[in-house]
């Protein structure tokens, strides 16, 4: 999938601004490394592409990873020290599950879409991480097969998936300082149920010894500079994807 990536990048003339590995924890990848030299390789073809791998930091595991990863790659450490996370927004709070969306235009999007950029995860292209998060739980597979081109805004899974994010609801537009506490998860009437479907398929699909591909989510995020873009089209880098 990432050589697909990388392959199809080269023949349509992409030059990626900024490769990103996000997790989860990516570290944790079975394929971290090969899928990190897959990526090198992409840069020394292009080197001004930054690849950066984005870390919680997390455990003794984790580092041990972090300190194999090659001079020249960025790394992003969050430095968590516990599972809870005060300043994220809760991501599991539905639009659809709010009256006050009842009118929304999900094809908006969020600020997110346009900070982070478009997401490749095991599923396919999505217009953002979160919405390749989003669209695992759900089961769905909107994902697109192919790297997306330009005209393609992705609009129709924008306006599937962001019905149920959390973000769409703050537009992710909510600075820090006066975001309110996380102090407990929140989850609203819709994931409740998306995950209970979610579980049971899981193990149904344990029982009959199916791998899933996507146990192991290691989505990646890029941006370009070679062909701008509309606003539709991220452009620009900044971690703020915490699903
Ligand atoms: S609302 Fe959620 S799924 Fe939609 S663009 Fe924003 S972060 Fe992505």
């Amino acid at each position: 999938m990432i050589q697909d990536f990388i392959h199809e990048s080269v023949l349509v003339g992409k030059q990626w601004r900024k490769i990103r590995l996000l997790g989860g924890e990516p570290t944790l990848h079975p394929e971290f490394f090969p899928i990190l030299n897959d990526l090198l390789q992409y840069r020394n073809r292009h080197p001004d592409c930054v690849i950066e791998v984005v870390t919680n930091g997390y455990g003794t595991a984790v580092n041990a990873m972090l300190q194999q990863i090659p001079a020249g790659v960025v790394v992003e450490n969050s430095a968590k020290e516990s599972s809870l996370q005060t300043s994220f927004s809760p991501f599991n709070l539905a639009p659809v599950d709010d009256p006050a969306f009842r009118n929304a235009d999900y094809r908006n999007g969020c600020e997110v879409m346009k900070a982070c950029g478009m997401a490749l995860t095991p599923l396919g292209y999505y217009p953002c991480a979160v919405a390749g998060g989003i669209d695992r739980i759900e089961g769905n597979r909107l994902g697109r097969a192919h790297l997306p081109r330009d005209e393609d805004d992705m609009t129709s899974m924008v306006e599937r998936l962001c019905r149920l994010c959390g973000h769409f609801k703050e537009g992710n537009l909510i600075p820090e300082p006066i975001r309110p506490a996380g102090l407990q998860e929140q989850i609203s009437p819709t994931w409740k149920s998306l995950y209970a479907r979610w579980r049971n398929k899981r193990k149904l699909s344990k029982r009959r010894g199916v791998t899933k591909l996507t146990d192991y989510q290691l989505r990646f995020v890029t941006s370009q500079t070679s062909h701008p873009q509309g606003n539709d089209q991220p452009n620009i880098n900044r971690e703020s994807v915490k699903a």
